[in-house]
């Protein structure tokens, strides 16, 4: 049996972090070559956020310029991972009797590229990804998160991919970097002890945790992906935040790798 492989939940942040070398990109190199290359990659992405359940079933995902208004160059990227129909496959049966569509039309959007870009350069470790069903509650995510926890123990990679403070009303979109608001300051903070603490039920249930919690998630979708790494942690698991910082005021750009 293979030794059970971390699972991390990235803040992507800006697309341009696809491109730029900054300390966040930094970071994410480094824990590519900490963690080594696992056999394949499972991506949950905020940017797959659909009514309904797919895993990209291609041997050939296509790279997906999921955004608007960027400099050409970041539209020209590629990411040419291989697919892994044998884990789409497997993610399936780890999930059913729930409807998971083996998917041809979606690849990889750039919740996913933007960061492996860094973590894994060359783009040889094949990479699936699975939507986020836009019509089910927090507790179903964290559900799936503990139905695919075995996938750690078979070599794959468990990768979330939003952010856990992520209001882009309050995004500050110019060069110079503000000082983060107070409320994505404190919920973050928050957040850190809870997952520490295992208080992994308060984070299911963000929408209680008050006026902060609001501000930094005012859509579920770049939340939603922490839980599918927190529900796949095991209960020996030591958890570290290999990269910290906040982009633009209110975007946190926290990772958590959970073992
Ligand atoms: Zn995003």
């Amino acid at each position: 049996m293979l030794h059970r492989l971390p699972t991390i939940f990235f803040g992507h942040g800006n697309p341009m972090n696809a491109l730029e070398q900054n300390a966040y990109t930094e970071a994410w190199s480094a824990l590519g070559l900490r963690i080594g290359k696992p056999k394949a990659i499972l991506s949950i992405s905020a940017h797959w956020f659909v009514p309904g359940m797919g895993v990209t079933v291609s041997t050939a995902p296509r790279t997906i310029h999921d955004f608007g208004g960027f400099p050409r160059d970041l539209y020209q990227v590629q990411y040419p991972a291989p697919g892994a129909p044998w884990l789409a496959q497997r993610v399936q049966s780890l999930l059913a009797p729930l409807p998971v569509v083996l998917d041809e039309s979606w690849g990889l959007d750039h919740g996913t590229w933007s960061v492996l870009r860094h973590v894994y350069p060359q783009a040889d470790v094949p990479v699936v990804q699975l939507s986020i069903d836009a019509r089910q509650p927090a507790t179903f995510h964290f559900d799936l998160g503990q139905r695919l926890a075995p996938l750690r123990q078979e070599g794959i990679l468990i990768l979330g991919s939003g952010n856990l403070v992520h209001n882009l009303g309050a995004y500050a979109w110019g060069a110079a970097q503000p000082q983060p608001y107070d409320w994505a300051l404190r919920f973050e903070a928050e957040a850190r002890e809870r997952i520490q603490a295992g208080e992994l039920q308060s984070l299911v249930q963000y929408e209680r945790l008050g006026a902060d919690a609001q501000l930094s998630i005012p859509t579920p979708d770049h939340y939603l992906p922490l839980l599918y790494t927190l529900g796949a942690q095991q209960s020996d698991d030591g958890i570290v935040f290999p990269v910290e910082g906040f982009d633009g005021g209110s975007v946190s750009m926290l990772a958590v790798q959970v073992g």
